[in-house]
């Protein structure tokens, strides 16, 4: 059982240095990375010369405003209201919505500003990190802002036919919350991201990383959870493309292939199952070694900062906070955002 703050942290911190290592390289391909930083690719989170701070991108950001609408409707069940989980984070993704655009998608949400009329008190819309535009993806901005009237999308009523990345991304809270059911945590995580995307690769690829990480929180190693991420895919209605390629991604991390080439032969990772599984393989390639691993998810011609966060959610969860470089905790932007939230999630 790693049901403690150092695994919760590791969890969220761990996405958070990925997704820094690889937002520097997200629209290079893997001649410029190596042009530019090296035959061995990017290997250290490089400070902004403002904040003196490794900055993080939209994934982060949105993985934030994930785990708040947990904590909020957590709140709301507690208090005896009506609020579901997904309502809740479909109101957190409204705010994030405003962080990047200055409006809702309907003048019906302007309470979510300054928390009038509810008593969960978010007080992520203080937070200057949040209010800057850090390439947000726009399948989510697209589907966030026809999100009128609380229609959002659903799996039963598609909002869209997009198997982005970015249900995935923004996942890795809804494992810790329903760390106690990988089931539980698979639902969720995928009604959670069909909110903006509708392509069943889309949500399921989210579906699975929350339920690895609940599995990794309970106490099994990566390959034990990634394959019972498999064995619940297989349960879902147009599973098949997600679950080819999961399983070829645990295949090869046992074969004796350069993991630059396994990678590629995953894809480049801008959709949700290519994401997935170039962070699982990377995971299981390099499973004792956090810098080794995140190092190859952000280190190919794709979305490098998501696969990097992708990865590093899942070995951040599986090492703590103990397997991850001191300077990294330190250098990453929202380090304290994060700690604050993981702790948040550890004792609901
Ligand atoms: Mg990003």
């Amino acid at each position: 059982m790693k049901k403690n703050t150092s695994h919760f942290r590791g969890c969220l911190l761990g996405g958070a240095i990925g997704d820094a290592l690889g937002f520097i390289v997200e629209f290079m391909d893997i001649e410029e990375i190596k042009r530019t930083f090296g035959t061995e690719g990017i290997n250290d989170l490089i400070c902004d010369e403002t904040s003196g701070k490794a900055v993080v991108s939209d994934d982060t950001q949105m993985t934030v405003f994930t785990a708040d609408g947990l904590l909020w409707a957590d709140y709301s069940g507690r208090e005896g209201d009506t609020c579901s989980i997904t309502d809740c984070v479909f109101y957190s993704y409204q705010r994030w919505f405003y962080t990047q655009t200055g409006r809702f998608a309907d003048q019906e949400y302007d309470w979510l500003i300054n928390n009038e009329g509810v008593d969960y008190k978010s007080e992520l819309m203080k937070v200057e990190e949040l209010m800057i535009r850090r390439g947000p993806g726009n399948t989510c901005l697209s589907a966030l802002s026809k999100s009128v009237n609380k229609q959002y999308g659903t799996i039963d009523d598609p909002i869209n036919n997009s198997k982005g990345c970015g249900g995935i991304m923004r996942s890795a809270p809804v494992g810790l919350y329903f760390h106690k059911s990988a089931d539980k945590a698979f639902q969720m995580a995928a009604q959670c991201a069909a909110i903006t995307h509708g392509h069943p690769s889309g949500y399921l690829s989210a579906g699975a990383l929350a339920c690895i990480i609940s599995e990794i929180i309970d106490g099994k190693d990566i390959n034990q959870a990634a394959l019972h991420a498999a064995s619940i895919l297989k349960t879902y209605d147009q599973h098949e493309e997600c679950l080819d390629i999961l399983q070829r991604a645990i295949t090869l991390s046992t074969k004796d292939v350069e993991p630059d080439d396994a990678v590629t032969s995953l894809g480049e990772g801008w959709v949700g199952e290519e994401a997935l599984a170039i962070a699982v393989y990377c995971a299981l390639k390099y499973e004792d070694d956090f810098e080794k691993a995140v190092r190859m998810a952000v280190n190919h011609s794709g979305d490098s900062d998501s696969t990097g966060a992708i990865c590093g959610n899942i070995l951040g969860a599986y090492h703590g906070l103990e397997g991850i470089p001191e300077k990294w905790i330190k250098n990453v932007e929202l380090a304290d955002l994060l700690s604050e939230l993981a702790d948040r999630l550890l004792v609901v």
